[in-house]
């Protein structure tokens, strides 16, 4: 993404959140494996996600940097196991504790565990 591509992303999510009257929060994901570590794919990643993060701050945006993971359990931990493949998903199952979702929304469910985790820090919200 060019630069003044993420100048124009970070005033959209702006203006969105200030439509439904909230505070904005970019949650930043970027691998961390060790089959990238000292890769010029992750000196990229990360040079961007620095990039990205003094825009935000810049902004006054809040951002966070999480691992969002799309093979383990958000609720336990667990390696999650594919249960079904179809065309467009494939949907994953926690051994453990049963949780299931299709593998592209599961960063997601980091996401929200996060945020809970986020607003209980939080003094007054
Ligand atoms: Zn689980």
């Amino acid at each position: 993404m060019d630069p003044a591509g993420v100048d124009r992303v970070v005033r959209r999510i702006r203006r969105i959140a200030r439509r439904r009257g909230k505070e904005p929060l970019v949650m930043i994901d970027t691998p961390s494996d060790e089959s990238l570590r000292n890769s010029s794919l992750q000196r990229t990643l990360r040079s961007f996600a620095k990039y990205l993060e003094n825009i935000l701050s810049w902004y006054g945006i809040y951002w966070e940097e999480r691992r969002l993971y799309s093979t383990l359990c958000p609720v336990c931990g667990t390696e999650l196991r594919l249960k079904m493949r179809t065309k467009n998903t494939r949907i994953m199952e926690c051994p453990k504790c049963g949780f299931n979702a299709d593998r592209d929304t599961v960063p997601l469910h980091w996401a929200i565990k996060s945020l809970s985790a986020l607003k209980s820090e939080a003094p007054s919200l």
